[in-house]
């Protein structure tokens, strides 16, 4: 119900659009409105500034094992397609799915549950979309299934709990999610999940690369160009925002699983006998950066993955996972991940060898036995020139998604309350508590009424400012409507220059958290909205 409330007010003030619309959209693409564009470069310049620009490479942060240094990258989309035989991706990054032949619907086989049941002598395994409704929905395609009424549902006799599809090996019994008859549902297939194009007029495979499904390799190829192009001495964070794409079988959930999204990444490069320690620093300052911007705490959780779920090279990886309202009670999805990643990623773009438990080995040896891809051959390891010590550099990974963090920020925001209205009357008013810093506006500025030199004067107040902030000017309709529109679009300050202002050069400043009115002078408005922006 509320993420219905949050999608519908995205569209109606400017947050996200679907991709493509006028004809119908396209699954799984996303486009920022006019405070959407604001909302997510908010996110990812606090990002940027935090992580890399505002970094100080000379002391010891609160955490961290010892100083160290940050510097930024920006990688092409398409690379070298021996780059994503090297990293894995060409042969490992992968889903399966299913399609159904009824509905031509296509689904993951992970994300199928079903239920068996049976009724008038018939058994079937019946199915819905992994949700929090999928039980209530399994119910409902039985009933039609076997022609039954909802009253008649004590009929249905059910056989065991909730399954997933990948338990099932014979489909024949199966009710696809979207399907009247049984056995509509094909062999589950694997289906990469990078998007393949054409480089130049060749269009065989000679020509065939592929549109990055991370930004994280575009930092290992180049690690050693940046560490020689900036003299820096390990430990070193290379970072790097920018767009990803994967061909996601069933996207969904609004753009928490987009098709074309943008990545906030470090390779962390450092000592392997430090890379423990660097690795729960990252894990919690990434954990405390949510916070300071808003997230509250006990929406959000650290999920240290089990050894099960671990890859075979990582010592730890911590997903830090948000309640989207669009998740089941008690369920998260995942924000960032942080992983330790070993020298696996150098060592791979060094030698070209994949590693035996990740992959197996008729993938990566041709008949004759040799590695079907070589590296680059470069030596891609690092010598510290203080204790003369070589050594293949551990990795730690921090990797956000900026989509998946506005979502979050947006969700988080979204608040009804109480609020009175021009008469004092007492109204349910739509607020989104952005944190300032990432508030699309920070001001909006209004003459009281629209006469007597005030528009004049506003919009004096309003120029001034647009040269720091960005900030909105509004002279239509009554004061209170105003407001309301600056609380839904979650500007966090409304200026309003009224009759007084005219005579002692102060304006009203309203709090849009707390609804406090204060009388400042125009020359303080700058400052005020400086200090909330930077928390201080
Ligand atoms: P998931 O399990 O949800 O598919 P993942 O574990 O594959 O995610 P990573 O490969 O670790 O994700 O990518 C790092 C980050 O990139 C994720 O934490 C997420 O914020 C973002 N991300 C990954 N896939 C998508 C997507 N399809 N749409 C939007 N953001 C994504």
């Amino acid at each position: 119900m509320q993420m219905e409330s949050i999608v519908s007010l995205c569209k109606r003030r400017g947050f996200l659009f679907q991709s493509s619309e006028i004809y119908g959209g396209l699954n799984g693409f996303w486009d920022y409105g006019p405070l959407g564009v604001e909302l997510k470069r908010n996110v990812r310049e606090a990002w940027w500034q935090d992580m890399v620009s505002r970094h100080d490479d000379m002391s010891t942060l609160p955490g961290a094992p010892t100083p160290f240094s940050m510097e930024g990258l920006d990688c092409t989309i398409l690379m070298h397609p021996q780059v994503w035989k090297c990293s894995g991706h060409y042969d490992l990054f992968h889903d399966f799915m299913v399609d159904c032949r009824e509905s031509k619907k296509r689904y993951r086989h992970d994300q199928i549950n079903g239920r068996w049941v049976e009724a008038k002598n018939k058994r079937i395994f019946v199915t819905a979309q992994a949700g929090d409704d999928e039980q209530q929905k399994m119910e409902q395609r039985a009933l039609k299934f076997f022609n039954l009424r909802a009253k008649n549902s004590d009929d249905l006799q059910w056989d065991g709990g909730v399954t997933c599809l990948t338990e099932i090996e014979d489909f024949e019994q199966v009710v696809g999610p979207d399907a009247k008859k049984a056995g509509t549902l094909t062999e589950p297939r694997e289906f990469n999940l990078m998007f393949k194009t054409f480089v130049g007029a060749l269009s065989g495979e000679e020509g065939a690369a592929y549109l990055r499904p991370e930004t994280a390799q575009g930092i290992f190829v180049n690690f050693k160009n940046v560490l020689d192009s900036t003299r820096h001495r390990l430990p070193l964070g290379i970072a790097q925002i920018g767009k990803s794409f994967r061909n996601e079988i069933t996207p969904r959930n609004f753009t928490f699983r987009s098709r074309e999204f943008e990545q906030m990444e470090i390779e962390f490069f450092c000592h392997p006998d430090q890379s423990a320690d660097w690795y729960r620093y990252w894990r919690d300052r990434r954990m405390a950066w949510y916070t300071k911007l808003g997230i509250s705490s006990d929406r959000m959780i650290m999920r240290e993955h089990d050894d099960a779920e671990l890859a075979h090279y990582s010592v730890g990886t911590a997903d830090i996972e948000y309640a989207f309202p669009f998740m089941a009670e008690g369920e998260y999805g995942e924000l960032e991940g942080i992983s330790h990643r070993g020298d696996f990623d150098l060592r791979s773009h060094m030698e070209g060898k994949l590693d035996e438990k990740t992959c197996p080995l008729e993938v990566q040896l041709d008949e004759d036995g040799k590695p079907k891809w070589k590296g680059s051959g470069k030596d891609l390891s690092y010598r510290d020139d203080l204790t003369n010590e070589k050594y293949t550099p551990h990795v730690i990974e921090p990797s956000a998604g900026a989509d998946r963090a506005a979502l979050a920020f947006l969700c988080e925001a979204y608040t009804e309350d109480q609020a009175p209205d021009d008469k004092g009357k007492m109204q349910t008013r739509t607020v989104m508590r952005f944190h300032p810093r990432i508030a699309p506006m920070k001001a909006a500025v209004f003459p009281l009424v629209k006469k007597d030199g005030m528009p004049e004067k506003a919009k004096e107040v309003y120029l001034d400012l647009k040269r720091e902030f960005n900030v909105f000017y509004d002279e239509k309709g009554a004061v209170g409507r105003r407001y309301r529109r600056q609380d839904e679009a979650g500007t966090p300050y409304c200026i309003t220059v009224d009759g007084q202002t005219l005579t002692d050069g102060t304006v009203t400043i309203r709090d849009r958290d707390s609804l406090e009115q204060q009388r400042i002078k125009i020359d303080e408005c700058a400052e005020v909205i400086r200090k909330r922006i930077n928390d201080e």
